[in-house]
């Protein structure tokens, strides 16, 4: 998006693993939800980090909960706790609702909640696992074998095995492939990766009912809709069920790096014992005060409500337009598709970015949108006021299918912090 932008590429592609292809933007820093790239152009920030940076960029809660810890101690290992560690586990048990006796293991990622959680499951003795078709749990190799999408999976197999994929949803196939073989069922509320896919809440409720009938854990992947993403801390307690285990990541430190496990009850909480799993980073002090202020903040700001409100509001507006190329919003709260008649999700991403909108083209015909749950109404219409002009450029009868003739707002907008 321009000449800095060009020249750090091109550095990037010399120096930098190209697992991630080519990005598109260098970015240099952000404020609230809006992010600005080297060459000083602006964007809204509709994705967050990957549902992420649930209080933006630069939040002041967030920015003087790290600074005060970064200076007080960041790391002091497992073989030592802290009190804002055990503050993060209380506070985690309290909003997942947990009964008495369920326990917290932190870590620092997505994927290293989901690993904690696969060996939580071979603790029962059985090591069948049930995954759904479409799934994404994550890269690393345990992981891997729960993620469904075969481009990710093979070039590593063979992955652990025991591991069955069913058609997401189907409550039928569900119940015909939990056996008293299967150590747990793993299933995400939503499936954020696959195009932000809801299976509704009747069939979390034949999960929890399958696996109670097999002896099978139930384990949620909560790592993209938990933290508030949908409207309430996590999306399991839209469905008045109480799993074995979730898994937490993204917004969990808003931008941060940290992951946990929850394991609800007594019995399940002391499923993995002294010495048979660790982490050297996990939990450590920056990343637990991170995730207390961003916690915190969602509690003090009222960002469960307005996550739904706002949610709302922007499948609404977008729904209104009636524009031919929309053929619907899925999801729950700020975790949102918005659904193409044609397969124009790249070039309905790069028009937004050449128009000062960042959003994810998360398969061919759908952009999601994982905004800080702080967007403001009047932010998101400014996008959905944009969106006909930047679907007319992306129509498939369209000249130019790529680029707008839009520029993006300078850097020196009074928004600017710098
Ligand atoms: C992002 C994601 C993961 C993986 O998290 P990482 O932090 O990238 O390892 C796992 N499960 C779900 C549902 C996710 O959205």
């Amino acid at each position: 998006m321009g000449e800095r932008n060009d020249e750090l590429l091109e550095r990037y592609q010399r120096s930098v693993m190209g697992v991630f292809g080519l990005p598109p933007l260098v970015l240099d820093h952000g404020s609230g939800c809006h992010v600005w790239d080297v060459d000083g152009n602006r964007y809204l920030d509709l994705v967050g980090g990957i549902a992420v940076n649930a209080l933006g960029h630069g939040h002041p809660a967030l920015v003087t909960a790290v600074s005060k810890q970064a200076a007080e101690g960041i790391h002091i290992s497992n073989l030592f706790t802290s009190e804002v560690q055990i503050a993060l586990a209380e506070r985690l048990l309290d909003i997942a609702g947990a009964p008495e006796g369920s326990a917290v293991f932190l870590c620092n990622s997505g994927a290293e909640a989901v690993e904690a959680a696969i060996k939580l499951s071979r603790r029962t003795g059985r090591t069948g696992l049930v995954a759904a078709e479409g799934a994404f749990h994550g890269r690393t190799t345990g992981a891997l074998a729960l993620t469904h999408k075969p481009a990710y999976r093979q070039p590593f197999e063979p992955l652990i095995p025991g591991v069955t994929h069913v058609p997401y949803g189907d409550e039928a196939a569900l119940r015909a492939a939990v056996t008293e073989e299967t150590a747990a069922v793993v299933l995400e509320p939503i499936q954020g990766e696959a195009g932000v896919l809801s299976p509704g809440t009747a069939y979390l409720r034949t999960a929890r009912e399958v696996t109670q009938e097999h002896g099978a854990l139930l384990i949620l992947d909560e790592i993209q809709t938990g933290i508030g993403r949908t409207g309430t801390w996590f999306a399991f307690q839209q469905a008045g069920i109480v799993p074995d285990a979730i898994t937490v990541a993204k917004g969990l430190g808003g931008g941060v790096p940290v992951g946990g496990l929850i394991a609800f009850g007594d019995h399940n909480a002391h499923l993995l014992t002294a010495g048979q799993h660790g982490t050297t980073f996990g939990g450590n002090p920056l990343a637990a005060a991170a995730s207390l202020a961003v916690l915190e903040t969602i509690e003090s700001e009222g960002l469960l409500e307005h996550a739904r409100v706002a949610g709302d509001h922007l499948a609404d507006a977008v729904t209104a337009l009636r524009h031919p190329l929309v053929t619907g919003v899925r999801g729950a709260g700020l975790l949102r598709a918005i659904t193409l008649a044609h397969d124009v999700a790249p070039q309905l991403a790069a028009a937004a970015r050449g128009a000062g909108f960042i959003v994810n083209p998360v398969a061919p015909a759908a952009i999601r949108l994982a905004p800080p749950l702080v967007v403001t109404l009047e932010q998101l219409d400014s996008f959905v006021d944009a969106l006909p002009a930047l679907l007319d450029a992306c129509a498939p009868d369209s000249a130019d299918t790529t680029h707008t003739t839009h520029t993006p707002a300078p850097a020196d907008t009074p928004e600017d912090p710098r």
